[in-house]
């Protein structure tokens, strides 16, 4: 698969969307002085009216491209969405990474960061766009699909009070980790990292109580695109899945 540049990205999300009927709304222009044309990003939605939400989200960081790939892999398998279930999606949320392959936006800020000084820094305008679409949301799921291009295992970041089965059938088979630490979290010994307050946006939306259940998966950037993104598929089946089965609880 061949790297494709932003305009090319979202020419086919929107033709996906076109396709299967799945509204699209831009919720913000990210304009950058060393770059051509702003860069709209995209918050994609299936099934509105359904109670039980689910949001997915990608390319935070530029250079970790499985998942934004990954999404429209799902665009094209309309069969996936529910309608018992309202999906938000957010396939690139940080575009001038994206288009510059690297981790931090044009103006080198890590923008997986939720927090008082984001939200007010010009230099985070990705978070503030995101921010004002989910900052009244209560989702059921939250899921960003980050990667680790330095290994060839994979693993998450989880949030949870109690202990939480459905993030242990995520990477079931890829999480070979056998070492109690993963960049000094202390994690379950099986690749899953526990709890670390690190104000991303799947540690903020949860310690806000804007979503039930909240990971960051790291699909291994060592191991070839089209499995990473077959992983990343796996794992949204599955919490599909989750979803599906506790709607009424
Ligand atoms: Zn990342």
């Amino acid at each position: 698969m061949r790297r494709i540049i932003y305009s090319d990205f979202t020419k086919e999300i929107l033709k996906l969307s076109r396709i299967n009927n799945y509204s699209k709304k831009i919720v913000g222009y990210k304009e950058s002085k060393w770059m051509n044309n702003p860069f709209p990003i995209y918050k994609l939605e299936v099934n509105k009216k359904a109670k039980t939400k689910f949001c997915i989200v990608a390319g935070v960081h530029g250079d970790e491209i499985a998942g934004p790939y990954s999404i429209i892999e799902l665009l094209k398998r309309p069969k996936f969405f529910k309608k018992e279930i309202y999906y938000q999606i957010f396939p690139v949320i940080n575009p001038t990474a994206f288009e510059l392959q690297r981790r931090n936006n044009d103006k080198g800020r890590d923008i997986n960061c939720l927090n008082k000084k984001t939200l007010k820094s010009k230099n985070y305008k990705e978070i503030q766009f995101f921010y004002k679409e989910v900052q009244n949301e209560n989702f059921d799921f939250f899921i960003s699909m980050h990667e680790d291009l330095d290994v060839d295992k994979a693993y998450g970041y989880i949030y949870e009070n109690d202990f939480e089965k459905i993030y242990r059938k995520l990477f079931r088979r890829e999480r070979k980790w056998k070492t109690k630490k993963i960049y000094g979290d202390k994690s379950d010994g099986q690749g899953l990292v526990k709890n670390v307050h690190d104000h991303s946006l799947e540690d903020r939306l949860f310690s806000m109580g804007k979503t039930k259940l909240s990971i960051a998966t790291e699909t291994p950037g060592k191991l070839n695109l089209e499995r990473r993104i077959i992983m990343n598929l796996k794992n949204l089946e599955i919490i599909n899945n989750h979803l599906l089965n506790n709607i009424n609880i």
